[in-house]
This record gives structure tokens, C-alpha cells and sequence, in this order.
């Protein structure tokens, strides 16, 4: 009897996708994930809930010993849905919370804090290597995932972050969303500090693929990016 061949669904594999605030790289990363049938991790949501339940104790998001000490008794969901995504803590959706300003402000010690990225690590390593997965944050390419078969490393214009950045807070919150030149001040201060840390700064790996945004828009790029992921033998 000959077996129908088709593509080889039972495959693991992991797509990372890397680079600074507000490249674009959410997007490009869910619909690559929904175009392969494939799970989306988000890592930057994991240390937003982090940082929303320091925020919510008395804890200072820059005391790295009391906020280690807060990490066990955290309960949060990572969806590894590439649709429309739930966030929870202590199993209250918290999506809208976690985008806002004062998550946005001290994400940036909570995630420089070693403890809070050795624990996570666990257990982004564990749904990376879940399946058919894209994962996406800032250091997937370089520690997380450092054998992904496939790294992508998005750069794009400061100015044009700044406005995309913009629009989303706008559909999130409503009205005409915050001051672009307070955007793009809190993007540079985000991505300096992210760069410049002592563990798993900002960097493109190696072997990653930078893609400017400015060269390639969300479409071109998830194509580009697809095209990448086939010749790796990784399709639909
Ligand atoms: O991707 P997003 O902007 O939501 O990430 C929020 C913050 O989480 C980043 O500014 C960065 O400080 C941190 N982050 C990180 N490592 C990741 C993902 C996010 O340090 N893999």
C-alpha cells in the first residue's frame, strides 16, 4: 500500500524571534505561528506578570532578594496559543494590566534581575521544546533556545517603534494613546537598559537573521520568514 506523503507534522522544531521594543515582532511571530499550525510563545509576557505581582505586593521591583523571595508563590498562565492569547495571575485575566504603563516602567529591573530569569528559564525552555513552537523575546536566539532551528533578529528605525508602539497603546486603552515623544523616550530607556545588562542582554545571536523592518513590512517579513523556515524543511 503507498502511503499518502505529506508534510511531517509529528517534527518539533523552534522558531526565535529576537530584537528590540516595538519592532513588530509579536505580530510577525504569531501569524508565522499561524501559518505553520504552530504553538506562540511570548516571553515578554512572563516577565510582565512577574513585574505586575511585584507591583502588587510591597515589594520595590529593584530589590532583587525580596523579589526572588516573591517568585514561588506566583500562578500564572503562558499561553502557547498562536490566536488571541489569555494572561492570567492567580487566575484573573490580566492582559490589559500587564501592557500598561506601570508594568511597562519596571518590567525593565524585574527582568534584569537574575533570579527572575533563571526561574523563568525553566519554563520557557520546557514549552519551546513543547512541540511545532515560535518563540519570541530577547533572548530566545542567544540563551533560551541557543540550538533553535531557525533565529530571527528584527531591527527597525527608532522613530518608526515609536510609532507603532503608539497605535498599540491607542487600541488598547483608546483615544489618540500617549505623547510619541514619550514613547520613544521609554523605548530608548527600555532598550539601552535591556542591551546593557549583565545577564541575557538584548543582542542578536550570531547565526540569527537580522530583518530591518524598515527594508521588510509585517507581510514581506512573515513571508521572508516562512520562506526561511521551508528551506529548514519546516512548512505547514
Ligand atoms: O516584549 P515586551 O516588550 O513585552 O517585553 C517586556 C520586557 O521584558 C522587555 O523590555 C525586557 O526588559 C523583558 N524581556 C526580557 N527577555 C525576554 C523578553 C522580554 O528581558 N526574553
Amino acid at each position: 500500500m503507498i502511503e499518502a506523503s505529506g508534510p511531517d507534522r509529528s517534527r518539533s522544531f523552534v522558531i526565535a524571534i529576537d530584537g528590540p521594543a516595538g519592532t513588530g515582532k509579536s505580530t510577525v511571530a504569531r501569524r508565522v505561528a499561524q501559518a505553520l499550525d504552530a504553538g506562540y510563545l511570548d516571553t515578554g509576557a512572563m516577565y510582565r506578570i512577574v513585574t505586575l505581582a511585584v507591583l502588587r505586593s510591597s515589594v520595590e521591583p529593584t530589590d532583587e532578594a525580596a523579589v526572588a523571595g516573591l517568585l514561588p508563590g506566583l500562578v500564572f498562565d503562558s499561553p502557547t496559543n498562536a490566536g488571541r492569547q489569555r494572561h492570567s495571575l492567580d487566575g484573573v485575566d490580566v492582559g490589559t494590566e500587564i501592557r500598561g504603563p506601570a508594568v511597562t516602567l519596571a518590567v525593565t529591573p524585574v527582568s534584569a534581575n537574575p533570579a527572575v530569569r533563571g526561574w523563568l528559564l525553566d519554563r520557557q525552555r520546557r514549552l519551546a521544546r513543547s512541540g511545532r513552537m515560535v518563540v519570541e523575546g530577547r533572548d530566545i536566539g542567544t540563551v533560551v533556545v541557543p540550538d533553535a532551528d531557525l533565529k530571527i533578529y528584527r531591527t527597525a528605525d527608532a522613530d518608526e517603534r515609536a510609532r507603532r508602539r503608539q497605535r498599540q497603546s491607542a487600541a488598547l486603552v483608546g483615544g489618540s494613546g500617549p505623547d510619541l515623544a514619550a514613547v520613544a523616550t521609554d523605548l530608548q530607556r527600555r532598550d539601552s537598559k535591556d542591551a546593557s545588562r549583565t545577564h541575557a542582554p538584548l543582542q542578536a545571536a550570531a547565526d540569527a537573521i537580522v530583518v530591518d523592518s524598515s527594508s521588510l513590512a509585517i507581510e514581506e517579513t512573515v513571508a521572508h520568514v516562512l520562506g526561511l523556515a521551508a528551506e529548514r524543511g519546516i512548512t505547514p
